[in-house]
C-alpha cells in the first residue's frame, strides 16, 4: 500500500486490479438495537470504497443484507418497557417479531428502518436486501442443499478453521418451528431436502416449545448458520470486496471458515476482504444493546453528518478510533474539520502524509465547506439570539442557517465547554476602575489588536494581564473566563460594549 494513499483509495485500486467487472461491495449487520457509530461504519465503509472505485471511472453495486431472519436474543435497554410484550417473541426471527411501537414492519425492520434514515443522512446508497425475502425466493436452497449433501465435510472445515469440535447433533440449517422459533431447533434427520427437526434446546433467553416437526428445503423454513450464511451471501452478491471488523478476523474467526468454505469446499474464486478496527468509547466497545457510548441518533442532533463521516474516515482503517463525545472533543473534531477544509484538494501530491489524508479524509465527508466558523456562530448567537442578524454580522448567512439546529441544541442541553458559554452582562455587574480606563482608552479595531491592546494596557499600568482580562470577563459576561476577549469585544462592537457599560 502507498504511504500516502487513503485506504478507500489502495482498496478501490485492488478491486480494479484483481476483480472483474462488474464490481460489487457487500456488508451487512443484524439490526437488533439502536445505532452507534460502529453500527454506521458498517455501511459508511463500504460506500467510501464503491465512491472510491467509482471515482475511477468503473461500476460498482453496493449490497447491504439486513440479516433480520436472525433470532431475536434480547430486548435492547431502550425497549425495556415492552418487555412484556416482546417476552413472547424471544428466540423468533428478528422479521418475526411484531415492532411494539407499531411504526415498522417487524422489531428487526423498526431498527433497519433507523438505518436506513442514517444511510440516508450520511449520503450512503446501496441496494438494501432485507435477508429473510432472499430465502423466501429460494435464493438459498441450492447452498443449503449443498451444505445437508455434503455435511460431514462442511462440519469439518469449520471444526478446524474455528478450533472447536461442534456438537453431535450439528447441522448447517436452523430450522423455523410451527412455534415461530428459530433459537431453539435442531435437526434430527435429513436426506439433503427433506427434514425432520425438534424444538427442544434451551437457550438461557428462551426454551423450545417441544413440537417435532418435518419440512423441506423447498418450503424456506429455516436459515443457514453464520459461519456459512456469509460465504454465501458474497456467492449470491457476486461480491468483488468486503470487509468485517476485527472480532471478525481472529484466529478461529468466521473469517477463516468463510475463506476455506468458499475455496476449497464450494470450489469458488474468494473476494477481497480487507478488516476495521472497533469504535471505542473509552476503551470499550460502543454497544447498541448495552447502551455503551452515544448513540447516533443523539450525535446526529450535535455534529453535521460530514464531521462525524471525517471523524470515522480519518484514520487508518485497521486501527481502533476511541471516541469520547464530551463537548471539548466534538469542538476539537470541528476545528480539524475546518481546518483540512482549507487544505487545497489541488496540492495532494505535494502535501506531507497527515495532510494528505485530512485532506482526501475531508472530500470523502463533504462536497462543500457550509460554513465558516462553528465557534464564531456559537459565540454570536449568544450575544445576538437571531440567526439573522449573525450570519449577517459574520458575513456567512448560509453556515448560520446550516448549524442553526446544531448550536441551538449545544445550548439546550447545556452541552458548550464552561470556556464558551456565557451570558451578556455588561451593566448588570459594577466595574473595576481599570475596566473603565481601559474601555474608555480604545475605539475599535479586530479581535487580535483588541487581544493586544488588553496586554500594553496591563503592561503600562503595571497590572498582571491575567488580572486585566479577569475584571474584563467579570464586567462583560460576570464570571472570571470566557471565550477569546478579543473575539468577545470584536462580536459586541466596541461602541455598544461601551454605551452597555455606562461610559
Ligand atoms: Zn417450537
Amino acid at each position: 500500500m502507498s504511504e500516502h494513499m487513503h485506504w478507500s483509495e489502495w482498496l478501490a485500486g485492488r478491486v480494479i486490479e484483481e476483480k472483474n467487472e462488474p464490481y460489487v461491495i457487500s456488508g451487512g449487520m443484524t439490526t437488533s438495537g439502536p445505532a452507534h457509530l460502529g453500527t454506521l461504519c458498517e455501511f459508511l465503509f463500504p460506500s467510501v470504497i464503491r465512491d472510491a472505485i467509482e471515482k475511477r471511472g468503473k461500476k460498482c453495486s453496493f449490497y447491504f443484507a439486513a440479516d433480520i431472519l436472525d433470532a431475536f436474543d434480547g430486548v435492547p435497554v431502550e425497549m425495556e418497557k415492552h418487555t412484556e410484550f416482546l417476552k413472547p417473541h424471544l428466540g423468533k426471527p428478528l422479521c418475526d417479531v411484531p415492532d411494539p411501537t407499531g411504526k415498522s414492519r417487524s422489531f428487526g425492520d423498526y431498527y433497519l428502518d433507523e438505518a436506513r434514515e442514517l444511510m440516508e443522512k450520511f449520503g450512503v446508497k446501496p441496494v438494501v436486501v432485507r435477508i429473510n425475502e432472499y430465502y423466501n425466493e429460494g435464493k438459498f436452497d441450492e447452498y443449503a442443499r449443498f451444505f445437508l449433501k455434503n455435511e460431514n465435510e462442511t462440519r469439518m472445515v469449520i471444526e478446524q478453521t474455528s478450533g472447536k469440535e461442534e456438537k453431535k447433533d450439528w447441522s448447517p440449517i436452523m430450522p423455523i418451528c410451527e412455534c415461530g422459533k428459530i433459537a431453539t431447533t435442531r435437526v434430527i434427520s435429513h436426506d439433503g431436502e427433506n427434514y425432520e427437526y425438534i424444538c427442544d434446546k434451551d437457550v438461557k433467553y428462551t426454551k423450545g416449545c417441544g413440537h417435532r416437526g418435518k419440512n423441506k428445503i423447498s418450503d424456506h423454513r429455516y436459515k443457514i448458520v453464520w459461519r456459512l450464511h456469509w460465504p454465501v451471501w458474497k456467492q449470491i452478491f457476486g461480491t468483488s470486496i468486503e470487509g468485517a471488523g476485527i472480532d471478525h478476523h481472529t484466529k478461529g474467526g468466521s473469517e477463516d471458515t468463510c475463506e476455506v468454505i468458499t475455496l476449497k469446499l464450494m470450489k469458488k474464486d474468494y473476494h477481497i476482504h480487507y478488516r476495521y478496527g472497533f469504535i471505542l468509547f473509552q476503551g470499550k466497545k460502543y454497544s447498541k444493546s448495552k447502551g455503551i457510548g452515544m448513540g447516533v441518533r443523539e450525535i446526529v442532533t450535535l455534529l453535521p453528518a460530514e464531521i462525524i463521516k471525517y471523524m470515522l474516515v480519518r484514520p487508518d482503517l485497521e486501527e481502533n478510533i476511541d471516541i469520547n463525545p464530551t463537548s471539548e472533543n466534538l469542538l476539537r473534531t470541528i476545528e480539524d474539520f475546518e481546518g483540512a477544509s482549507k487544505l487545497e484538494q489541488g496540492k495532494l501530491d505535494e502535501m506531507g502524509r497527515p495532510e494528505r489524508k485530512r485532506a482526501i479524509a475531508f472530500a470523502i465527508s463533504t462536497n462543500k465547506m457550509r460554513w465558516k466558523s462553528f465557534l464564531d456562530l456559537l459565540l454570536y448567537y449568544q450575544i445576538y439570539q437571531n440567526w439573522e442578524e449573525v450570519g449577517k454580522k459574520l458575513n456567512d448567512n448560509e453556515g448560520a442557517f446550516y448549524l442553526k439546529p446544531f448550536i441551538e441544541e449545544w445550548i439546550a442541553r447545556d452541552f458548550i465547554p464552561e470556556d464558551y458559554r456565557f451570558k451578556y452582562q455588561a451593566g448588570k455587574v459594577p466595574i473595576s476602575e481599570n475596566v473603565k480606563k481601559y474601555m474608555v482608552g480604545i475605539s475599535g479595531g479586530d479581535a487580535l489588536s483588541i487581544h493586544n491592546s488588553v496586554f500594553e494596557f496591563a503592561k503600562a499600568n503595571s497590572i498582571e494581564p491575567k488580572q486585566m482580562f479577569a475584571e474584563l470577563y467579570q464586567a462583560v459576561i460576570g464570571k472570571p473566563k470566557g471565550p477569546r476577549m478579543g473575539k468577545l469585544i470584536e462580536a459586541l462592537g466596541v461602541e455598544r460594549l461601551k454605551r452597555d457599560l455606562g461610559l
